[in-house]
């Protein structure tokens, strides 16, 4: 990390940007018209075992960094992704943009050529495959088989609806799929009456495939022939009565917060009971899945501390929605958003201090994030929340500020503002990666600051304006976005000193 970044010579950076055929490393649209100061030649490729040396040109790559607005910057939005993934991520959300679902993926398939050979084998497009046979009520054939198939070979099933495409989900779902086997595969139907494959389920997972991971083909489960109505019937019920219940979130952050706990141990079994730092323990995981580790211990600590705000309220138990309904929730914050509150508050980094040594700081992190989530429940759920009068004003203001959308707008601002102050007060600039709770208790002067912010936030007029009521509901961001910015809602203005 604090490896000197080579400077490249003009002669280099031509050769790289000749190397790229002058285009932009991340979105392939030309470098023309950039001048040397809006070119970054940033180091793509990380080798996180290479310690010193080998920054030879091959990994060097030009992109648009222009600080003039009318300009590419193609760097904004990086943020702690590596190159290669966050240049996927563009590829792949341009190109979900010009697609509606499957439907405009794999429009016409081509028709195929086959052949039932007998109950157990068919011919696909030269190719035997074993044909299965699942009889329903000991007597309806269902004959399907499994393989791999083209997707020129495929199309949406318009008789049996496919779930509507949700685009937040394929680009995680992509990147799954590149690292673990496909433990589903989509299903369709053969139609003997076009000759052609029609997928009806799993639409996520193909879509994920084909534009995520540009696959050729993909595995499917074939019925041939199948009565339709029943499969309609079937689908229906798979994604309502029977559909299983997802894990949630914060029981996914409980495992891996044992898995944590239990290398604790492997660790000691092989070094004796001697202090340990997060170091030791971590030192073999990537860096994602070590600030996963770090981010799930730092919940479990808050989870398992009891009642610290006001004498009687834990945070998660009493103010975390963990049930994933959007209506109707007992507790105001969503789990995902509580998560990403804190994310952003502490240290993910894992420290090479070991706890029992004073310039270790996660106790007082603890501390200190009990104290920022205390201004939560003071200005924005006391006297407020009251799931049990729904209609009163007090609750209704509640509800406005954690509705998704408006917390993702002010979350960012708040960390913002809250670091601003900080820097202000200690006359210290934070690093972009360090917690703001990571450090000894703040004093009461910088609690009585943060409290400002959390003060100036919520109980700005714009809440309870009734001209906004409906912007608050968006389901996207930007309207938020753009009511915050109109009425001047920034982290400047929640921090200023009086
Ligand atoms: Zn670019």
């Amino acid at each position: 990390m604090s490896k000197e970044r080579r400077i490249l010579t003009d002669e280099e950076k031509k050769i790289v940007r000749e190397k790229y055929g002058k285009l932009c490393y991340i979105c392939e649209v030309s470098l023309d018209g950039y001048a040397d100061n809006e070119i970054q030649y940033d180091h793509i490729f990380s080798h996180a075992s290479e310690i010193t040396g080998g920054e030879d040109l091959d990994k060097f790559a030009p992109i648009h960094a222009s600080s003039n607005p009318a300009k590419k910057n193609c760097h904004l939005g990086k943020g702690t992704k590596t190159w290669y993934d966050y240049k996927e991520e563009l590829r792949i959300k341009s190109k979900l943009k010009k697609i509606t679902g499957l439907k405009d993926l794999c429009k016409d398939a081509k028709q195929c050529y086959f052949k039932k050979i007998s109950d157990t084998e068919i011919v696909l497009n030269g190719k035997h495959i074993q044909l299965y046979n699942q009889k329903l009520f000991g007597k309806e054939d269902n004959l399907y088989f499994f393989d791999d198939i083209d997707v020129d070979y495929i199309e949406n099933d318009n008789l049996i609806q496919l779930r509507p495409l949700d685009e937040d989900k394929i680009l995680p779902l992509t990147l799954h799929l590149r690292g673990s086997v496909q433990l589903l595969p989509s299903i369709g139907r053969l139609d003997l009456k076009e000759n052609k494959i029609k997928i009806f389920d799993g639409q996520h997972k193909a879509v994920a495939q084909i534009i995520g991971n540009e696959k050729k083909s993909i595995p499917c489960i074939i019925f041939v022939d199948p009565d339709i109505s029943s499969l309609q019937r079937t689908v229906f019920d798979a994604h309502s009565k029977f559909l299983q219940q997802r894990y949630k979130r914060s029981h996914i952050m409980d495992k891996i917060a044992e898995q944590y706990k239990a290398k604790v141990e492997q660790w000691k079994l092989a070094h004796g009971d001697f202090p340990y730092s997060e170091m030791d323990i971590l030192k073999g995981e990537s860096k994602a899945q070590r600030r996963k580790i770090i981010l799930a211990s730092i919940l479990e600590e808050l989870s398992s501390c009891g009642a610290f705000i006001d004498g009687k309220y834990n945070f998660e138990t009493d103010f975390v929605d963990i049930t994933k309904k959007k209506r109707a929730r007992h507790n105001p914050m969503l789990w995902d958003n509580y998560e990403r509150l804190v994310s952003l508050l502490v240290n993910l980094e894992p420290v090479s201090e070991t706890s029992v040594l004073p310039n270790n700081y996660r106790a007082d992190e603890i501390g200190n994030l009990k104290y920022i989530l205390g201004n939560v429940y003071w200005y924005a759920i006391k006297d407020k929340w009251n799931p049990d009068n729904p209609d009163s004003e007090a609750h209704q203001l509640a509800v406005r500020y954690f509705y998704d959308k408006v917390f993702e707008v002010y979350v960012p601002i708040i960390v913002k503002a809250l670091r601003f102050s900080y820097e202000q007060k200690t006359d210290r600039a934070l690093r972009e990666d360090e917690g703001l709770c990571y450090r000894e208790q703040f004093s009461e002067d910088l609690k009585k600051r943060f409290a400002r912010i959390f003060e100036r936030l919520f109980r700005h007029g714009i809440w309870a304006n009734p001209m906004h009521k409906e912007i608050f509901r968006a389901t996207t961001s930007g309207p938020i976005a753009d009511l915050f910015s109109k009425e001047g809602i920034d982290y400047i203005y929640l921090a200023k000193l009086e």
